[in-house]
């Protein structure tokens, strides 16, 4: 299994041209009018080293790009048996020289036009589309060979000494899927939040974007739930900005759970009826700005019951928390 994604269109969304309609019409069982359809265009595939360390030559491309000719996809499991489909009717494969692949290579993707008929069944998956909700595909295809992408080793054959996902020099060592001979499904797939972030990540668009985005107009982007795509330096400065809002938050953390410890320690001091296990069960639950208040509160009550004497200090125990109470903050 390979991913893909859905394109995003300068174009206005299913508008289909008298050409388009022409290819189209050779996989129909009728003539369809332009507007009886809805077509999209999906990248079925791409060059760049997968999740499972493999990717696609160039030339592999090239050759999926007939055999996905007239294939149909299905939108998702629960619509299989309903026989909803999408089917392909022009692919393309598309090279961004600006950009490179892991290998170092410019990337190059397959591009796969595909229509449906707007019948009222296939509506709400057209609006999906046309939502971006389903953005992830999912292609299967057969290959004949599978390369070692170090020493070109035929892998079919067996194992060679390179270990896939490491480097080597400096070079990516990934499986190199090339002559592929059938390609049999295309689906769109769920994708779950997290692994739609790595999506976004891994397949930066050319289409829209100009300039690199700040983190801040990227989050705020995000906040108003745009659709978008980073490119890899707004990934950069993203992926900074969360490392330091992830230090930010620890501190913030440790600084709580003092708090909270503390607010406890004097609880037993101002109220000893109170049992420990309790206080600490009940500050677990106090926000910042409760444990705050009580803490300003059992200073003020503990500074009443028990002030400092200095020269017990050292001798009690549950005096230490008095005293050290000055110190914290
Ligand atoms: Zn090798």
């Amino acid at each position: 299994m390979k991913e893909g994604y859905l394109l995003k269109r300068k174009t206005e969304h299913g508008v289909v041209s008298p050409q388009e309609l022409e290819k189209i019409n050779q996989y129909t069982r009728r003539e369809f009018q332009a507007q009886e359809l809805y077509t999209f265009s999906v990248v079925l595939c791409d060059n760049q080293v997968d999740r499972d360390f493999e990717c696609f030559t160039k030339a592999a491309l090239e050759k999926l790009k007939e055999l996905f000719l007239g294939k149909t996809g299905i939108f998702d499991h629960s619509m299989r048996s309903g026989g909803q489909t999408a089917r392909i009717y022009d692919c393309r494969v598309e090279t961004l020289p600006e950009r490179k692949n892991q290998l170092g290579e410019p990337y190059s993707r397959l591009v796969a036009r595909a229509y449906l008929p707007r019948t009222a069944k296939n509506q709400d998956f057209i609006t999906e589309l046309d939502s971006g909700i389903k953005k992830e595909v999912s292609v299967g295809c057969a290959v004949n060979r599978l390369r070692c992408s170090i020493c070109g080793e035929d892998l079919k054959k067996g194992a060679c000494r390179h270990q896939k996902g490491k480097t080597y020099d400096g070079r990516l060592c990934c499986t190199v899927l090339d002559d592929p001979y059938d390609a049999y499904e295309w689906s769109f797939v769920a994708v779950p939040a997290q692994r739609e972030a790595g999506v976004i990540k891994m397949y930066t668009p050319t289409d829209t974007e100009e300039g690199t985005r700040t983190s801040s107009d990227i989050i705020k982007a995000f906040s108003e739930g745009k659709e978008m795509t980073l490119s890899p330096e707004e990934c950069v400065e993203i992926s900074g900005c969360l490392r330091e809002l992830a230090k930010k938050a620890e501190a913030g953390e440790a600084y709580e759970r003092e708090l909270r410890q503390e607010v406890v320690r004097l609880s037993l001091l101002s109220q000893p009826g109170v049992p420990k296990d309790i206080m600490e069960r009940v500050a677990k639950r106090m926000t910042l700005e409760e444990l705050k208040a009580f803490q300003k509160a059992y200073r003020q009550e503990s500074g009443k019951l028990a002030p400092p004497k200095p020269q017990l200090a050292g001798a009690r125990a549950e005096g230490a928390p008095i005293e050290n109470a000055e110190f914290k903050i």
